[in-house]
């Protein structure tokens, strides 16, 4: 694989390790991915002609339940990318104390250049190829990029028709009215929300003295902007593919969230008029957005966008990572040295597996729970975890990556040990 992103991803394993004394078994576990699948998906396109598409599911570790990871669609998505987003998975979930282990797959597409019948096609095809490999006890599916609650819905359908039975907890992200829970869009922002505002305080920081700059303005960087607005955060700056928008006194979300809705790119919401009145905003490049004088720099589009190329031009004070990976582990180092606060996208934007778990807990007890519960619960587990990575940073004086690395491990160690270790093994009964 070369210098790939799971190389880079594993490095994060690699720093953590010095600060936990664990057995070789666990180590030598965790440096492997438990089974790895290539399909190829074969579609008929609408014109009549075949195109064939590379498919991936990963399942990274399952000693702590079955494994728990989105799909995504991309022109990148490759078997490296799976594999690397199924480690951070694996760690999320034991960061998070949810009885999952870590998985991810993947379609490499660029789902905006098909039809929504190829789409769905294309969807039920990848199911079609993976069914024997996932299921509600193995292996469980959810969105991630440019995937959505109707692409999960079609997921569902078809494992069901596999199965000849309905299987509403194979998948998770789903419509509402085929088993998915309320508070699920929202999960991701909302539990990434509740890590900001747990850490905040920490370094005695209010809102109204906070600005904020976040790159991407999808399902979750677009609701964690108006969660922050409507809490007092001053948010100076959002982009999205095609470029961003910065006003230094303070943009106004809610008529950005709507104008984007209508626009759909962010460079029309600035051409637009109506926003440029509301507020002096310039239009600037993604670039620009990263290099801001900001508080908060929250990255919630794709990942490696905070490079050891970019980084010592970095201003922000802290960052945010929503989307997973934004910040190479090269580029971890530099901030670090230069003082900016990294919290990691296993912690931050673990809301949406959060919520993803209690789906799969109302699919499987078949009682749904109202938005109070979920929301309730949410805020319970980011607010006990991040302050748990937080106490565990202070105490080793270590980064709060690392921190989270050092808690999800301690957890996964045990999981794994309990199992028996060469100690187990070769000490007699006595
Ligand atoms: P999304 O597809 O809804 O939004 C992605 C946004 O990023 C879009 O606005 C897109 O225009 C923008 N974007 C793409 N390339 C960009 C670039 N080069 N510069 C600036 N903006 C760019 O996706 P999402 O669900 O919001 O996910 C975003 C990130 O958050 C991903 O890394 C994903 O893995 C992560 N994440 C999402 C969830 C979830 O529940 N949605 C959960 C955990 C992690």
């Amino acid at each position: 694989m070369g210098a790939s992103l799971f190389d880079d991803a594993s490095l994060r394993l690699e720093r953590a390790l010095k600060y936990v004394t664990l057995a070789e078994d666990t180590i030598e576990h965790l440096k492997y991915p438990k089974a790895c699948l290539q399909v190829s998906i074969p579609v008929r396109m609408d014109n009549g002609a075949l195109r064939i598409f590379q498919g991936y599911r990963v399942r990274y570790d399952d000693t702590r339940g079955p494994a728990k990871g989105g799909v995504r669609y991309h022109p990148g998505v490759s078997l490296d990318e799976v594999t690397s987003l199924a480690f951070w998975m694996t760690f999320k979930c034991a960061a998070l104390d949810l009885p999952f282990g870590g998985g991810k797959g993947g379609i490499t597409v660029d789902p905006k250049q098909l039809s929504k019948m190829e789409l769905e096609r294309l969807t039920r095809g990848y199911i079609d190829a993976i069914a024997d490999f996932i299921g509600p006890d193995v292996d469980i599916l959810a969105p991630d990029v440019y995937t959505n609650a109707t692409i999960m819905g079609w997921m569902m359908d078809q494992y069901g028709i596999i199965q000849r039975r309905i299987v509403p907890a194979v998948v998770t992200g789903k419509p509402l009215a085929l088993g998915g829970s309320v508070g699920r869009e929202t999960a991701t922002a909302t539990g990434a929300f509740h890590t900001i505002e747990t850490l905040m305080p920490k370094f005695d920081r209010r809102p109204e003295d906070t600005t904020v700059a976040i790159q991407g303005f999808g399902n979750a960087g677009a609701m964690l902007a108006e969660l922050l607005f409507r809490a007092g955060y001053r948010v100076v700056a959002v982009s999205d593919s095609r470029g961003a928008i910065y006003a230094p006194g303070g943009l106004d979300v809610p008529s950005i969230r709507q104008h984007k809705a209508e626009s759909r790119h962010m460079k029309a919401v600035y051409c637009k008029g109506t926003v440029c009145e509301l507020v002096a905003a310039n239009h600037i490049t993604n670039e620009e957005l990263l290099e801001l004088e900001v508080d908060l720099l929250i990255p919630a589009a794709l990942e490696n966008q905070i490079t050891a190329e970019n980084a010592p031009r970095v201003r922000a004070k802290w960052i945010f990572e929503v989307a997973n990976g934004p910040v190479t582990s090269a580029a971890d180092g530099i901030l670090n040295d230069r003082g900016v606060h990294v919290v990691p996208d296993i912690l931050t934007n673990a809301g949406g597996v959060t919520v993803s778990y209690f789906e799969w807990v109302q699919n499987r007890s078949g009682l749904y729970w109202t938005i109070e519960e979920v929301e309730a619960r949410l805020r319970d587990r980011m607010v006990r975890e991040t302050n748990a990575i937080w106490e565990v940073a202070q105490r080793e004086a270590i980064d709060l990556r690392t921190a989270a690395y050092v808690h999800a491990l301690l957890r996964l160690s045990d999981a794994i040990q309990v199992k028996g270790t060469r100690d187990y093994y070769t000490q007699s009964l006595g």
